[in-house]
């Protein structure tokens, strides 16, 4: 057999005239009295084959059936009418593994292929956003080292509570009540006291019961954390981290955007500096449309979206409410009634991450837990960091999937990740 050549090859025009061999799928089949049609995917691209009643790929092409396994070897011919402009004249087929009746068809319902979700991976949309998935990884950990961060692994079993306690996840762990983190942040606190600029890409875990196009409850969360910086460091950080995951998606990216029909353009214009404005100022412009918004309310989906729908791209709201925030939100000496706290959002989406500066005084932060009813007991190692050496420090926690979801233009968080966790669906 011919050495095994990827799709992604032929379709650049590399193979033109030769002969060759793919190794792949059937992704669709046509046949007539003298002529088959095959589509044939591997996992860079999908390619027509063509097989005549004269080749000797005949008997075999016949048996084919839609995700099949096969090779297939013949002569690459440049083609106007194929589907990205080459074909494959077949001369031989091998049959690896022939398919029962796929159960995906076009006819089916958006829950049906839901529910078929370890067999939909295959599709062309999927592979698409998994690869541009896997390139933000790439980039984001490109950023985070060129500005000489640390990547750190945070646990999962955690004892206590990073977010509210109404998300938490519990779980028996032996004979004691542990939790699935929701957020690694007080992990990366501890270890910015010994490598200052630190890092992680981990799951996340929240029991959200509201079913949004933002919400999992298993998601993976950027995070970074680091000392003696303050809000203008971390927004600078933030926006630098969104403009060269951005500018690098839009230049590694095109082929997926372009088949996933995703407008790569708005990825290009993301500059840095990127607007900033304070909570409330963003009460002031959300007034006219939600004149129940009060200085104190939290920002729902819906206010985000129409504030962020004004700005068109990126941007910060800074300057919360502390009422509203963790405990752990560092606030204005002058001003308590204010935290340092700051997010990101970005148009249809709304927030997509959060950060800020935290509280590095032990007594303002032991009275920040009895305010919000936590026992500071529960916290004795996250005290001690603030009594041994304390820091001013900052950090930010970005979803991967909310901005896979802005960025690739998806009506739904699920297709950001390729085992989506909500309240209805963990199978498989
Ligand atoms: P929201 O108000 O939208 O529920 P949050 O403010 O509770 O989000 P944070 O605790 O600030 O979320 O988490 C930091 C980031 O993690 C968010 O900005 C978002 O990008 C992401 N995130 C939070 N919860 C989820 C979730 N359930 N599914 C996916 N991503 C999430
Ligand atoms: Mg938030």
């Amino acid at each position: 057999m011919a050495p095994i050549t990827k799709i992604s090859q032929i379709l650049d025009g590399k193979c033109t005239d030769q002969k060759i061999a793919v190794r792949g799928w059937v992704y669709r089949k046509r046949e007539s009295k003298e002529l088959i049609f095959l589509l044939i995917r591997d996992s860079t691209g999908v390619i027509q084959c063509t097989v005549k009643k004269t080749s000797p790929a005949w008997n075999e092409a016949q048996k084919l059936t839609i995700e099949s396994s096969l090779s297939l070897e013949g002569t690459v011919k440049e083609d106007k009418r194929a589907p990205g402009g080459y074909e494959i004249n077949s001369e031989l087929v091998n049959i690896i593994g022939l398919a029962e009746t796929f159960p995906i068809a076009k006819d089916k319902s958006e829950e049906f292929i839901r529910d078929m979700r370890h067999l939909w991976l295959r599709s062309r949309k999927m592979n698409l956003v998994m690869k541009v998935r896997a390139e933000v990884l790439e980039a984001t950990r490109k950023y985070f080292k060129q500005q000489n961060y640390t990547e750190v692994s945070p646990p999962m079993f955690i004892s206590a509570a990073v977010e509210g306690g109404s998300t938490l996840f519990g779980l028996k762990y032996f004979d004691q009540d542990l939790y699935l983190t929701q957020s690694s942040q007080l992990y990366l606190e501890i270890l910015i006291y010994s490598l200052e600029n630190v890092y992680c890409i981990a799951p996340s875990f929240r029991a959200e019961k509201s079913r949004t196009i933002r919400h999992l409850t298993e998601y993976w969360h950027i995070e970074g954390e680091w000392p003696f910086a303050d809000m203008d460091d971390l927004m600078k950080f933030e926006e630098g981290l969104m403009t060269h995951v951005c500018q690098t998606i839009a230049n590694t990216c095109q082929k997926e955007f372009k088949e996933l029909g995703a407008d790569i353009e708005k990825l290009k214009a993301v500059q840095t500096p990127f607007p900033r404005i304070t909570y409330q100022e963003a009460i002031e412009q959300l007034k006219p449309a939600n004149p129940a918004l009060t200085w104190g309310s939290d920002l729902g989906y819906e206010d985000e979206k129409v504030l962020a729908d004004k700005f068109g791209k990126p941007f910060f709201v800074y300057d919360y409410p502390t009422a509203i925030k963790a405990f752990y939100c560092k606030t204005y000496r002058e001003h308590p009634e204010i935290a340092m706290s700051v997010d990101m959002m970005v148009p249809r989406i709304g927030e997509i991450s959060t950060g800020g500066a935290r509280e590095e005084n032990k007594d303002i932060l032991i009275q920040r837990m009895r305010e919000q009813g936590l026992k500071p007991e529960d916290y004795e190692w996250y005290l001690d960091l603030r009594r041994y050496g304390t820091v001013p420090h900052v950090g930010f926690g970005m979803g991967l999937e909310r901005l896979l979801v802005w960025m690739l233009d998806l009506d739904n968080i699920i297709d950001a990740i390729p085992f989506p966790r909500t309240t209805r669906r963990f199978y498989p």
